[in-house]
């Protein structure tokens, strides 16, 4: 069956495979993010950068008693916010980057809002995203897909690795490039669900070292799962 990845359906049939088949697992989540204000989820996101999600959640709380509102944070000393979002670790980068961008979205836009890059076309909402201090590729696809509903792919660090076993994208590929290459070809109405259960089978099935493929809901579909299973498994 894993040569069927190889040689059979190009990319988007691939994708559409393996998201059905993480769909029949996990469920379909869908976004619960829409409801967040897109600054609001730019700091979440900066915040979540290279730490957990408890920590992550954490700085937020933090973040939210001392600065309840936008023009608050934008004016906080940055020595003060570094100390209230010490707990999601590299505060001095981080709250470097959420001063910078807020000053560049006041000056830009005239406001605290990112109202204006609704409508925007996907590749030009992004490229202004990208542009903001501390802003990736990872952190703008979450922000336009989660605060816009817009078709974009985030790749974190699970989804790399999980793609990249499966063989849906090169082994040398780094994060932007892996969501720049998988983007156009999930189907409509998958970016959500795919994105979510791709990081949770990364967590739960797929981990760094020593992943289940025995009970792998895409060890039909996965080269590398194939060769860990070789002679182990028995398929019906
Ligand atoms: Fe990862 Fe193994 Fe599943 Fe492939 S079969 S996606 S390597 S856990």
């Amino acid at each position: 069956m894993a040569e069927a990845v190889r040689g059979g359906p190009k990319l988007p049939g691939r994708l559409r495979e393996v998201s059905r088949l993480l769909s029949r697992r996990f469920g379909r989540p869908g976004a619960c993010g829409h409801e967040i204000d897109p600054i609001r989820n730019l700091v979440l996101t900066i915040l979540s950068q290279n730490t957990t999600d408890a920590n992550r959640d954490r700085a937020y709380d933090h973040l939210v008693k001392r600065y309840p509102t936008l023009p608050e944070l934008a004016a906080a000393r940055p020595s003060e916010l570094e100390e209230a979002i010490r707990t999601g670790g590299l505060a001095k980068a981080k709250a470097k980057s959420i001063l910078g961008a807020l000053a560049r979205i006041k000056e830009e836009g005239g406001g605290y809002s990112l109202d204006f890059l609704r409508g925007m076309p996907l590749p030009r909402a992004r490229a202004y995203l990208t542009s903001l201090p501390g802003v990736g590729v990872k952190t703008a696809n979450i922000l336009l897909l989660f605060s816009f509903g817009l078709p974009a792919f985030p790749v974190d660090t699970h989804i790399l690795r999980v793609t990249k076993r499966l063989g849906l994208v090169p082994a040398a590929a780094t994060l932007a490039k892996a969501a720049l290459s998988l983007e156009p070809h999930v189907a409509t109405g998958d970016h959500v669900p795919l994105h979510l259960n791709l990081i949770r089978l990364g967590r739960e099935v797929c981990r760094p070292r020593n992943p289940l493929c025995a009970v792998c809901p895409l060890l039909s579909v996965c080269p590398e799962g194939a060769r860990n299973t070789k002679g182990k498994v028995c398929r019906p």
